[in-house]
């Protein structure tokens, strides 16, 4: 890897860093750096990843002369919600948490998106930090400075955009990943290629054992590959107001499949069967050639993603897909290939082209 560090920008000309890592030893180093300084930092994580990483999290950030305390969730995407966001207020309240102090996501993308929030709105902005552990945290949420919880059945419905002080990345905590939630990282990634960078595409054939057995120079380098391409978008459009759409390619059949499925499918397995809807729309537009569809399904396929799924109608994933918030006025907002590499925003698809790019995933 060329360099060991990104800067995304924050506000102004203040950047924030992303650090590549295959352990935690540089964390203190890397958190006293910064040029905020903190007394009390509380460590957010969740009942998976606690048992695991905290004890050293812990006493790497003790090194910095801060108190340092821990908040640990329930795991799962079902906790996050408000309830679990006043256990985290009542805990900084009782430890006497004030506005210099800072709270840290040990965890994936839901630990991530709950830290988050909880320091965008805990005296109405505390600082954070992100220390993604799952693949999808590493190369997706952590970056771009979206938090936030679901609320009742609406997910992500109540949130802010709150950018971390640091991301440090350690390439070593995915040899624990399960596999699906491997998998689940793999979608967007490859995504990532699919929407901006044919050569990474390319790359990420070349080197798939060494990144299906975790070996943690390939995979940083990845996550690093990946992180460009979204720090990249983002920072053309922080707020996503136009070109930040792109990446949500294979995200708007795909969301509807992972409601209609009561999100029993990962979230990453959803995006690529709507990746593989995306790259048959394109390619019925005469937009990528049938040899790069079939390309897309096969390097979806090479890393045990699915490429299409079963049980559920054409008609109601056309439904749920019209009703998800991507639908800007009546037109849905459809991301679609204009060549591998050149994702694109297009509004022009009617009902009958989405049905039919729906027909071509269901198995
Ligand atoms: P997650 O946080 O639920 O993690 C998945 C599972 O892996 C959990 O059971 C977790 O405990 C476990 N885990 C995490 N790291 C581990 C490790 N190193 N070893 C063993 N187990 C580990 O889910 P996720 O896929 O990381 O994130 C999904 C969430 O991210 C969703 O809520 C989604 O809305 C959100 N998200 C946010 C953004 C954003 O821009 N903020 C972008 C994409 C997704
Ligand atoms: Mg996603």
């Amino acid at each position: 890897m060329t360099e060991e560090r990104i800067l995304v920008q924050r506000e102004g000309t203040f950047h924030y860093p992303i650090v590549f890592r295959k352990d935690f030893s540089s964390l203190s180093e890397e958190v006293l750096s910064l040029s905020k300084k903190s007394r009390r930092i509380c460590v957010v994580s969740d009942s998976h990843v606690a048992p695991l990483y905290l004890d050293t999290v812990t006493k790497e950030l003790g090194k910095c002369g801060m108190k340092v305390t821990a908040y640990i969730l329930p795991a799962g995407e079902s906790n996050k919600n408000l309830d679990q966001i006043q256990g985290i207020y009542e805990h900084l309240i009782q430890e006497h948490f004030d506005r210099n102090d800072m709270l840290a996501a040990l965890g994936g993308g839901v630990t991530g998106d709950m830290t988050g929030f909880a320091a965008a709105t805990y005296l109405r902005g505390i600082d954070f930090i992100q220390i993604p552990t799952t693949l999808l945290s590493q190369v997706d949420s952590s970056i771009g400075g979206k938090t936030g919880v679901d609320f009742r059945q609406y997910k992500n419905m109540v949130g802010a955009f709150h950018q971390p002080l640091l991301v440090y990345t350690n390439g070593a905590v995915l040899k624990t990943l399960p596999d699906a939630e491997f998998a689940s990282g793999m979608g967007e990634v490859i995504k990532h290629g699919l929407i901006r960078d044919k050569g990474y595409s390319t790359w990420l054939a070349c080197n798939r054992e060494a990144i299906l057995e975790r070996e943690e120079s390939t995979c940083l380098e990845m996550i690093y590959r990946s992180c460009m391409i979204k720090k990249t978008v983002v920072e053309k459009d922080p707020t996503e107001q136009g070109e930040r759409a792109v990446l949500n390619m294979g995200h708007t059949i795909g969301h509807a499949i992972e409601k209609l499925k009561n999100f029993t499918m990962s979230h990453g397995a959803c995006v690529a069967v709507g990746c593989a809807a995306s790259a048959f729309l394109s390619m019925q537009k005469g937009w990528i050639t049938e040899e790069d569809y079939k390309g897309v399904l096969r390097q979806l396929e090479a890393f045990h993603l699915p490429v299409e799924t079963t049980g559920l109608s054409p008609e109601d994933i056309l439904q749920t897909t019209k009703s998800d918030k991507k639908m800007d006025g009546k037109a849905v907002k459809f991301i679609l290939l204009k060549g591998w590499g050149n994702a694109v925003v297009d509004r022009t698809l009617t009902d009958r082209d989405l049905l039919s790019g729906i027909h071509a995933v269901l198995a």
